[in-house]
């Protein structure tokens, strides 16, 4: 036994043995601190019962850790001078299998029929790439992926963006995008020096449980997000300017604020005031006005 992948010492070791130099352009921070590593693995809560998909797993920190707990792992990692490190550091695990590609181009349902059919469940497990966190996330979110839950290590700004309540600077569209397929938790707050190279923003763990089902209905959900993302156009204006902008711009606003009324919005409000719940009134109403 060499010991674990993600001690400093392996980790040099290995990267220097395959002259392995890193791109910042792939976000390709690797972690080297076994207590952030327990943290990420506990919050998933897996057993040899369950499937674990990894994003991004670098020289294999994480994925072996997956590997000690899960029934079966894959791994997705977009740059091919990982290969034979992965090959050669996870040979002890025959249950985990990478496969090299671009996790934003890949079919993500077809690799669950072919790899986790026989398991009880399956969670996202990643430290991912800073520059696609959010296109990440959101695929994996909006495919209706059958997930229990994501843990994730990301930029600590988005994961609080992500977690935030109604009311604060942070909440907006992407809070409500990720709450309308979730229920996220901040696990914690990580430093810089649990990576090399270390990046220079500061990190945290959020963990997302997968609902079953949305906590609101909406009759369309491309139109409930549009009524969000342009309710929080202009973070400065109110609600009623942001919606004529967007659904009224040529006509007066005697209908706008008929509608507002309909729903309980006062027209004053701004977008960052409403909650989830009412976004999903006022998009019903204005769907079943015809907007
Ligand atoms: N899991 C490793 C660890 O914790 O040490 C590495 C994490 S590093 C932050 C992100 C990894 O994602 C890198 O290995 C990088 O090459 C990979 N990656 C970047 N973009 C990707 C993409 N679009 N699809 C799959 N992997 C990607």
């Amino acid at each position: 036994n060499r010991g674990d992948i993600s001690t400093p010492r392996r980790t040099k070791e290995i990267i220097q043995r395959h002259g392995f130099s890193f791109k910042k352009s792939l976000g390709q921070n690797f972690l080297i601190d076994q207590n952030i590593l327990a943290k990420i693995i506990d919050a998933a809560g897996l057993d040899k019962t369950k499937g674990a998909l990894e994003i991004g797993p670098g020289i294999g920190a994480l994925t072996e850790k997956l590997a000690q707990q899960a029934g079966k792992v894959t791994a997705v990692e977009i740059d091919q001078r990982l290969l034979p490190i992965l090959e050669e550091v996870l040979e002890p695990y025959p249950h985990v299998n990478v496969v090299h590609g671009d996790v934003l181009k890949l079919h993500l349902q077809e690799l669950f029929e072919q790899r986790f059919k026989d398991v009880s469940g399956v969670s996202v497990v990643a430290n991912l790439p800073y520059y696609v966190t959010t296109p990440i996330l959101m695929k994996l979110l909006e495919e209706g992926l059958p997930l229990e839950h994501i843990v994730v290590m990301i930029q600590k700004e988005v994961a609080e963006r992500m977690a935030a309540s109604p009311g604060g600077k942070e909440y907006g569209s992407l809070s409500i995008a990720v709450q309308y397929y979730s229920e996220p938790e901040l696990v914690c707050v990580v430093p810089h020096t649990v990576f090399i190279p270390q990046p220079n923003v500061e990190s945290a763990v959020i963990r997302l449980s997968v609902r079953k089902e949305p906590p609101v209905s909406v009759e369309d959900e491309d139109f409930f997000f549009d009524v969000v993302h342009a309710s929080f156009a202009q973070r400065r204006k109110t609600i009623a300017n942001n919606l004529k902008s967007r659904f009224f711009p040529k006509e007066g606003r005697e209908r706008l604020e008929q509608l507002l009324a309909e729903a309980g919005i006062e027209p004053s409000r701004r977008a960052e005031t409403l909650s989830l719940q009412e976004y999903a009134v006022l998009s019903n109403v204005f769907y079943a006005a015809g907007l």
